[in-house]
């Protein structure tokens, strides 16, 4: 917790966060009112309390440097806790996700669980001694070059309702930006209709589990590694799934020859050039899945390693929906046209009535809404 220090007594705590004013309820970005809480800390502020935010810490820690972290929401890990569907596992081997200096618990599955993944999470805050600043969502942080230090600004929502926000603005030399690259959730833009859809539509950030589709003509959008399991699921709960596929894309087993695709990707980059481990892994791919354009999934001319290197774009890793999608069970759709009332239009001009649509559509960094370079300088 912040000490306490007043206006001209002796210098602020070395290890602890310092009050440097205690505010008057005004606006940080130099609104009306008073001036806001103003918190001085002398190591670097962390924003999110993700796996990347506590790892920064605890490796912080381990060096004897303290830092303070602020977390919008109202618990640590709180991408995986609210924005992930119950049957979500790790897509890659937990030597590839686990964070440094704590290994995953004996007796942990190859692919963790989701629910395994969030205790392990909240197991490694509470062993490196982690207590974010929660309910706390930075809303600015901005270089003042004048003083050297950043003025990270934070809407605090005590009541979790917002009706209790405050301004307080801490100060610190060093700033951490780990919010993740799925902040947002990411909505399909400028589709005719979209609003007169009368059917459920959701994000898959919200999407839970199948069972409540049962019986249901569930639109899908998108074909990422989340529209994939979305679909799956939905077919294992009964529910009936169409997938929109607008784009090429690579589909891989998640394991070739007992080996982890993303692990053996890796090894062989040590020794190959890349364009070389591309062509071995469609090759074995092909060997392990055969020819996925057969069933409307026509695959891109770059490989997938550099795809991923060039966009950022993950090919997917399959775990279970191809045979859907081979077997028809889960119908792949072409790009939609337009929304009407009750479905969609494709591109192909047929149309189709849905009781829901899920929109497997990614997510966007928040990053560039907050964070200002050097606006005082
Ligand atoms: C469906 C799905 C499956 C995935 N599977 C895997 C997998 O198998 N293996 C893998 O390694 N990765 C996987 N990922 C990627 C996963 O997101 C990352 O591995 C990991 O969660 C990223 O950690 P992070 O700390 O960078 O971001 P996050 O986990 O998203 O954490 C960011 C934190 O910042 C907080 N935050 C955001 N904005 C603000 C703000 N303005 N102020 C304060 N706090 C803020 C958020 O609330 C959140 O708690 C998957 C992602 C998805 C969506």
């Amino acid at each position: 917790m912040p000490t306490s220090r007043e206006e001209g007594q002796a210098e602020p705590d070395e290890h602890h966060p310092t009050i440097l004013h205690r505010g008057g309820g005004g606006d940080a970005a130099g609104g009306s009112g008073g001036r806001p809480r103003q918190v001085w800390v002398p190591g670097p502020v962390i924003v999110g309390a993700g796996p990347s935010g506590l790892a920064t810490a605890a490796c912080l820690k381990a060096r004897g440097v303290p830092s303070l972290m602020l977390e919008k929401d109202s618990c640590v890990a709180a991408s995986w806790r609210h924005r992930t569907y119950e049957r979500l596992r790790l897509h890659l081997p937990r030597c590839f996700c686990e964070l440094p200096l704590a290994p995953f618990p004996p007796g942990t599955p190859p692919y963790p669980t989701r629910d395994q993944f969030i205790a392990y999470l909240d197991d490694y805050a509470r062993v490196f001694g982690i207590q974010p600043h929660l309910n706390a969502r930075v809303h600015r942080a901005a270089y003042d070059a004048a003083i050297g230090f950043w003025r990270v600004t934070v809407k605090e929502d005590s009541g979790g309702d917002g009706a209790t926000a405050a301004n307080t603005e801490f100060l610190s030399r060093w700033l951490v930006v780990a919010t993740g690259e799925n902040a947002e959730p990411a909505w399909p833009e400028g589709v005719e209709g979209m609003d007169t859809y009368r059917g459920v539509a959701m994000h898959t950030s919200s999407y839970k589990k199948g069972d409540e589709f049962r019986g249901k003509n569930v639109l899908v959008v998108g074909c990422g590694n989340s529209g994939m399991e979305v679909s799956l699921d939905l077919c294992n709960n009964g529910a009936k799934a169409s997938m929109v596929v607008r784009d090429k894309l690579h589909v891989l087993p998640r394991e070739i020859l007992g080996v982890s695709t993303f692990g053996l990707s890796v090894f062989l980059l040590r020794w190959l050039p890349i364009k070389l481990v591309d062509s071995l892994l469609l090759f074995f791919t092909r060997l392990i899945l055969g020819d996925t354009e057969k069933h409307g999934l026509p695959r891109p001319k770059i490989g997938p390693l550099q795809i991923k290197a060039s966009t950022g774009k993950t090919p997917v890793l399959d775990i279970g929906a191809l045979p859907k999608i081979r077997s028809g069970e889960i119908k792949v759709v072409p790009a939609i046209q337009r929304f009407t009332e009750n479905g969609v239009e494709f591109v192909d001009g047929h149309q189709e009535d849905f009781d829901a649509v899920i929109f497997a559509t990614g997510y966007k960094s928040n990053v560039p809404s907050w964070l200002k370079l050097n606006i005082y300088g």
